[in-house]
């Protein structure tokens, strides 16, 4: 267990999209297949960042464990002895890790997250959480504790991971310069996953926004249950504009652009590759089809490996998993209660 580690969480808060897969669960799959043996792989259910938002609590479980399958019928391959795969409150040391950073972390900070803002200006000032404002301290815990050097997540959540190095760095230069590994700052993560720019899906319909489980949009989101006739319906009406001619520019074309970022990761191309390709043609319907046909080809491929899970092989892995999670969890953990002044 002494080999780096590469991580990454997706919550079980309502079914899973298009973005989640390409920002989240797909450069996870492609880092495990490119560096198997030379790292550690830790995919993981943040089930206890689930509810920091409104939810259906009577669904969770169930999609916690869907969220399992998720994984793996995106490829993950857990059959490989570095990769673990565990629910985050089967490992309490979680929860209390990020009291302690939560003390170390500052007020203004968790403040100027805009993903926080953006979902507080949604839901109303009654209905926010302290959990919403806070989570930003729980993932830095769910990085920290297991001292990930790489996070593969989208571009949602850069500011999350650089407040994740900026309390690492702080607590370091306090109590020891080793106690925590720092996560690699943004530019060093793309790069590692092999993007040309963090990924951001938009919706379909309202390409300015991100592609999003908890927005009310689902004609704009493609989730990863949905029959392929009907994604190639909401990729065939998605929102562009009257330019008239491709060309990737997010701000002038958010649209046309957000369709061309769908196509190069679903064919794993560079994005500069497909935007040249694509620049100066006038048909938006050929590059519409073009889309559609790779996501109706990705959803039967995706589906058909849910199908196949095998649920005992997971819950198996899923158990040891959680099993050594725990030690190495409770590891670490020690160490900063010691640094701290809580531990002899
Ligand atoms: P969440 O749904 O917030 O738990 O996010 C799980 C993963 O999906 C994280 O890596 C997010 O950055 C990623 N993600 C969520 N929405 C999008 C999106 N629209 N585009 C790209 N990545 C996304």
């Amino acid at each position: 267990m002494n080999k780096p580690v590469i991580l990454t969480g997706l919550r079980a808060n309502g079914e899973l999209h298009l973005g989640n897969y390409l920002g989240g669960m797909l450069p996870m799959v492609q880092l495990q297949a490119k560096y198997a043996g030379e790292y550690q792989v830790n995919m993981f259910v943040p089930d206890l960042h689930s509810f920091t938002t409104p939810i259906d609590h009577g669904k969770l479980y169930l999609q916690i464990v869907q969220n399992l399958k998720l994984f793996v019928a995106a490829g993950l391959d857990i059959s490989n002895d570095d990769t673990y795969i565990y629910r985050q409150s089967y490992v309490p040391m979680h929860s209390e890790l990020t009291w302690i950073l939560d003390c170390f972390t500052y007020f203004g900070e968790l403040s100027r997250m805009t993903e926080f803002k953006d979902k507080a200006s949604r839901l109303g000032h009654e209905s926010i959480s302290v959990g919403l404002y806070n989570y930003p301290a729980l993932m830095a815990a769910d990085i920290l504790l297991y001292a990930a050097k790489y996070v593969p997540v989208g571009d949602d959540q850069r500011q999350h991971i650089e407040l994740t190095r900026d309390i690492a760095l702080r607590m370091n230069n306090k109590f020891n310069k080793d106690l925590f590994v720092v996560p690699a700052e943004w530019t060093e993560q793309v790069a590692f996953a092999e993007r040309d720019a963090g990924v951001r899906i938009k919706s379909l319909r309202n390409p300015t926004k991100k592609m999003s489980k908890s927005i009310d949009d689902p004609a704009g989101t493609i989730l990863l249950t949905d029959a392929p006739e009907a994604a190639v319906k909401k990729i065939m009406g998605a929102e562009t504009d009257s330019l008239g001619v491709i060309h990737y520019d997010i701000e002038a074309q958010p649209g046309i652009s957000n369709l061309l970022q769908i196509l190069a990761l679903l064919i794993n191309e560079p994005l500069s590759r497909v935007a040249d390709t694509w620049d100066g043609k006038t048909a938006y319907s050929d590059l519409k089809k073009a889309v559609a046909n790779e996501v109706k080809v990705f959803l039967h491929d995706f589906q058909t490996k849910l199908a196949a899970v095998n649920e005992a092989d997971l819950l198996r892995k899923l158990e040891a998993s959680e099993f050594l999670m725990r030690d190495v969890a409770g590891q670490r953990l020690y160490k900063i209660q010691q640094a701290v002044g809580l531990r002899p």
